[in-house]
């Protein structure tokens, strides 16, 4: 070990395990890349007041969890907690809006940070795939987003996850229960921080854990009930299309998000396996974050699943994934000109199309043939002076053992054959 080590909350992403993430990202993008969604890349840090701004000072994320820093140019900059007030500001600085082609449809894959108490599923670096939809009010566009995460969670093999659906109002009806709701709470028996909440963001005491705060939380207002009626009927609309598409979700009045964007439609995948950080993804609509961040009004919406998550789901269901060797051929030359004409063929056969590694380091038959195993190859190529004299190289089946002498020149075609 060397005296360096991850810093505290982080973890690295290793052989073998790095794979199931690979593969993990893959799935999770799949079903958006299936349906009109083109990638973005944004950077890993921006203007600290972008997500000030966007997420809002009220956020825990924005208020403790901020990788904020100051360069040595003096701009004021920080690590991105969440990716969609980044993917906004990148689609209207490039004015992806303005091309007619309304919703932009966006999807992307990256680093996130958050200075979090680190504990199991909750990390200070961590990883998700994110999509979002902008500048289109449909709740037709809130079904796609949820019915697309389904899609890909259930393609992994989870089924232990349900969906929390709520409706967070809109910029008429959403003050008109705060108000109501500050109210309610100022009569309450709570701890300073949770007084200071109720004035600047009343929704989230609704979402506090601890059972003296909930407890006393029986009577409160509910949204439900003061949703506009413009609001009630998209969330209906969102409602019947995920139950036409075969979606089940639970309605959750009390699922507010710890984000100030939200509008309307907000969702969480909460998975049953993982204890407190349960959930597993998550969005939701965001009419008013454009005008937020100095943009039109543009109404869309969008999710974020998490990858780390999802990973320690699939831990939790028992579900490992079906990930295929990624070498296909492994080659051992016997002695030095051996070693010289297989690296060539090496060089062919990868050239071909065809996954190949080779045994460095001249090491013996026996290691290397050990290499071969554990590469996961189907078949290993060896060859030694006899062989290559007869101008030949040995074609070894992993699977059945079986061998077959292969002239040097048919070697490519006979493997692509044997791997059709
Ligand atoms: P949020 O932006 O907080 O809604 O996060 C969306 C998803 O990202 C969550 O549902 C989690 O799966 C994942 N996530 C958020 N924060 C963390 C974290 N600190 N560590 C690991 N995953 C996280």
């Amino acid at each position: 070990m060397s005296t360096f080590q991850a810093p505290k909350g982080t973890y690295d992403l290793i052989p073998p395990d790095s794979a199931t993430y690979l593969a993990v990202r893959e799935a999770l993008s799949a079903p958006l890349r299936n349906s009109g969604y083109g990638y973005i890349e944004t950077p890993g840090f921006e203007d600290v007041a972008l997500f000030a701004r966007g997420v809002g000072e009220s956020t825990d994320i924005v208020s403790k969890e901020m990788y904020a820093f100051e360069t040595k140019g003096g701009d004021k900059l920080a690590l991105r907690p969440e990716g969609t007030a980044s993917v906004l500001r990148a689609a209207l600085e490039a004015n992806l809006h303005k091309g007619g082609n309304l919703p932009v449809k966006l999807w992307y894959s990256g680093s996130y940070y958050r200075y979090e108490r680190p504990q199991k599923g909750r990390y200070r670096h961590f990883s998700q795939v994110g999509a979002e939809a902008v500048g289109t009010e449909d709740p037709a566009l809130d079904a796609e987003l949820i019915i697309l995460a389904d899609q890909a969670y259930r393609a992994l093999g989870l089924r232990r996850f349900r969906i929390l659906l709520n409706s967070l109002g809109d910029k008429e009806c959403r003050p008109v229960y705060r108000e109501a709701l500050q109210g309610f709470l100022r009569d309450l028996d709570l701890d300073e921080e949770t007084r200071r909440r109720v004035e600047i963001n009343p929704l989230r005491v609704l979402d506090d854990k601890r059972s003296e705060v909930q407890k006393q939380l029986t009577g409160a207002p509910m949204l439900r009930d003061y949703l506009c009626d413009a609001c009630k009927a998209y969330h209906d609309e969102v409602r019947a299309l995920l139950t036409a598409a075969g979606v089940a979700y639970e309605d959750d009045e009390k699922l507010v998000r710890g984000l100030d964007y939200y509008t309307r439609t907000t969702f969480e995948f909460v998975h049953d396996g993982l204890g407190s950080q349960s959930a597993v993804g998550g969005g939701g609509r965001y009419d008013g974050l454009s005008e937020m961040i100095g943009g039109p009004a543009l109404p869309s919406v969008g999710w974020a699943l998490g990858v780390d998550r999802t990973v320690l789901a699939l831990e939790a269901e028992g579900v490992t994934l079906d990930i295929p060797a990624t070498t296909s051929v492994y080659a051992v030359p016997l002695g030095e000109e051996a070693r010289r004409v297989l690296f060539g063929l090496v060089t062919e056969l990868r050239k071909a199309g065809v996954a190949t590694d080779f045994a460095f380091g001249g090491r013996g038959l026996k290691g290397a043939m050990k290499s071969a195993n554990r590469s996961g190859a189907r078949y290993t190529v060896v060859a030694g002076e006899r062989d290559l004299a007869e101008g030949n190289v040995q074609v070894k089946d992993m699977e059945s053992g079986e061998q077959q002498a292969v002239a040097v020149g048919d070697l490519v075609a006979v493997v692509q054959g044997k791997l059709a």
